[in-house]
């Protein structure tokens, strides 16, 4: 089989995404079910349509693509991502994989491959928590790690459900209907800008992830008591910014006592009320965000900020409060996919590095219901999710190639 990218074409196909945007390209801003992503979905469509994919979409949105296999029992070959955008964002991320695994499907037919098992493209919804504060939507609700019901609560800034929205964006029956059987893939393969600086630091054409990552983010309010800067002595003070100090610190240090490099704890945020020069913090709220490849580490991370809460609590007779946001469970990819990447490589005599995937992606949820890997190429200086993102024309065109192979190999 002769696969050939056209890599010209590829390119093109995403600068002109790239134009559909809410703001004026060259960033891109396209939020969950606003007129900019409802466009691109429908130019999205229209190319798949144009290759003979048949296009169904579920009640959230999520978008299937599917070339038929020989075999119409067979479970499915899946890939895909997303093309929904952050405010300020740019063109490649979610993008390559979505219109990288149409480049490699028609590469492909080109070919004259007949799959067995279908072939399918998703587009996931709102994997960006911009909208309704939820990460990975669409691919958590065909997972069954967000039910139907938690979903039709979510309200977006405007107060508004996203069951109203959905419906006004005209996706139609029930949340239920979402989710998706354990079965329903056979194997599911994402390509990726990487969104970090490894590859091309080691000037290595294209990573195969071994492992997602997963945070566990929580909100932490602190309570002490406020008074006038002058009036209330030290002594009587319960300054709940000294107490929010001290935690940011223990929780640097829970960060790193596991001794593992996949182990990561940050605070991201520090709001401070009332926040006047003279004024004793009387409150404060911070972000905590505890990722790694393990678990259970990640637990222990976890349960020594907890424990360091309670003793600053104590010492500074204070109250703090922990409201845990989300706490998904890393995943491993599957070995098989793994060595169907590596093998594919090793085919087009390219160089590749296993890697940790470090910003999670809709393949976490996935791996939940059907083996599960990803691709990575490298970008400009790690940048992503701002105007200037960038990947190279040669390096989208290589982890289609790969995709391709891949795809080619899982669906025989
Ligand atoms: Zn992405």
């Amino acid at each position: 089989m002769n696969l050939v990218i056209d890599r010209e074409r590829l390119v093109s196909e995403i600068e002109a995404l790239g134009q559909i945007s809410e703001a004026e390209p060259p960033v891109v801003t396209r939020i969950v079910f606003t007129a900019a992503d409802l466009r691109a979905r429908a130019w999205v469509i229209a190319k798949c349509k144009e290759v003979g994919l048949e296009v169904q979409q579920d009640a959230v949105g999520n978008t299937f693509a599917r070339w038929k296999g020989s075999d119409a029992t067979a479970a499915a070959v899946g890939t895909g991502s997303h093309i929904d955008a952050i405010p300020n964002a740019g063109k490649y991320d979610g993008v390559v994989g979505v219109l990288g695994g149409l480049q490699a499907i028609r590469a492909l037919q080109q070919a004259g491959f007949r799959p067995k098992r279908s072939v399918e493209l998703l587009i996931f919804t709102s994997e960006e928590p911009t909208r309704f504060g939820v990460g990975c939507l669409g691919s958590r609700m065909l997972c069954g790690t967000l039910s139907a019901g938690d979903a039709a609560k979510l309200r977006d800034a405007n107060g508004e459900s996203l069951e109203e929205v959905r419906r006004r964006a005209g996706f139609e029956g029930e949340l239920r209907g979402v989710r998706l059987a354990t079965g329903h893939y056979h194997a599911f393969v994402e390509l990726h800008i990487e969104q970090g600086p490894l590859l091309e630091r080691e000037k290595i054409p294209l990573g195969i992830v071994e492992r997602i990552a997963a945070p566990a983010s929580a909100n932490i309010m602190i309570e002490g008591a406020g008074g006038h800067a002058g009036g209330v002595l030290m002594p009587g003070r319960r300054d709940a910014l000294c107490a929010a100090a001290e935690l940011v610190l223990e929780v640097e240090r829970a960060g790193r006592s596991t001794g593992a490099v996949d182990s990561v704890a940050t605070v991201g945020i520090c709001e401070v009320f009332p926040g006047a020069v003279n004024s004793i913090p009387s409150r404060v709220r911070l972000s905590l965000d505890v990722r790694d490849t393990d678990l259970a580490r990640r637990d222990g991370v976890m349960g020594e900020i907890a424990r360091a809460s309670e003793a600053i609590a104590q010492k500074r007779a204070v109250s703090i409060r922990t409201e845990l946001l989300n706490a998904d469970a890393p995943a491993d990819c599957a070995r098989e996919i793994v060595q169907a990447l590596a093998d594919s490589c090793r085919k087009h005599k390219l160089s590749y590095l296993p890697m940790v995937s470090r910003a999670y992606h809709d393949s976490l949820f996935v791996s939940r219901i059907a083996p599960t890997g990803m691709l990575f190429i490298p970008c400009l200086h790690g940048y992503s999710h701002r105007p200037d993102e960038y990947a190279a024309p040669d390096d989208i065109a290589r982890g289609a190639l790969v995709l391709a192979e891949t795809l080619a190999k899982l669906a025989s």
